[in-house]
């Protein structure tokens, strides 16, 4: 295990803090539609996030033409917290480390989890609305989902850390993108092989275990969690 002088971290949401594949997919479900060929042919890096987002925007409105915010919003009701997620988070700010959510999932549910586990910061993609709430054809990208790495290193240079100070957590490969050079990346919840894979490549941890505070051995030197077994 390497040791690590870590104070921040920076998590990705989806499939790590809550327990979604993606807060994209949800919207899908929600409207009968699927990415499909559009989603490989983003993993494989032929489209843009912008034009990704553009298309999923359309597919949902091929089936309701008009979408508000409160129905984008009514798609999340269902969403859980990955187990240990909360006590993860509370514990590590009671370490005074700061805690960031950079995820390019979509802003209506990343902000509210963010709000629920009182993070310090956060960032995602997310839509434009009218004036009348109704959701606009294009989306707004914040988080390059290959390209994380400019949100970690802004979250480093605002909070003053060195790049050996910060690890950052995803179940995607794309996450690998938020290890920037001379930081530490611990997979967690990998379900993808690519994922899997791309995780056992680049010699990181993999925590497959769904249950955040068993990220802490690999933050802080094999310690086990503070409440495991006090509980
Ligand atoms: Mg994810």
């Amino acid at each position: 295990m390497i040791k690590m002088n870590i104070k921040g971290v920076c998590f990705d949401c989806d499939g790590v803090l809550i327990d979604t594949i993606s807060s994209w997919r949800i919207i899908h479900e929600h409207f009968g539609t699927d990415s499909g060929e559009m989603l490989d042919r983003f993993l494989r890096g032929e489209v843009t996030d912008a034009e990704f987002m553009a298309d999923d925007i359309g597919l949902w409105k091929s089936v309701q033409t008009r979408i508000h915010r409160d129905d984008l919003i009514r798609c999340y009701q269902g969403v859980k917290l990955m187990n240990g997620a909360r006590e993860l988070i509370d514990e590590l700010q009671n370490r005074g480390i700061l805690v960031a959510i950079v995820s390019a999932g979509v802003d209506l549910l990343i902000g509210s989890i963010a709000q629920m586990l009182k993070v310090d910061d956060w960032i995602s993609n997310g839509f434009q609305y009218d004036e009348d709430g109704y959701l606009m054809d294009d989306g707004i990208v914040r988080v390059p989902a290959h390209h994380k790495d400019s949100m970690v290193e802004k979250f480093a240079r605002i909070n003053g850390l060195k790049p050996s100070e910060i690890v950052s957590v995803g179940d995607n490969h794309t996450d690998l993108s938020m290890c920037i050079p001379g930081s530490h990346f611990v997979g967690f919840n990998g379900q993808k092989q690519v994922a899997i894979d791309g995780f056992s490549k680049a010699g990181v941890p993999h925590v497959q275990e769904k249950d955040c505070r068993l990220l802490w051995p690999h933050f802080f030197q094999g310690e086990p969690f503070p409440t495991i077994g006090g509980e």
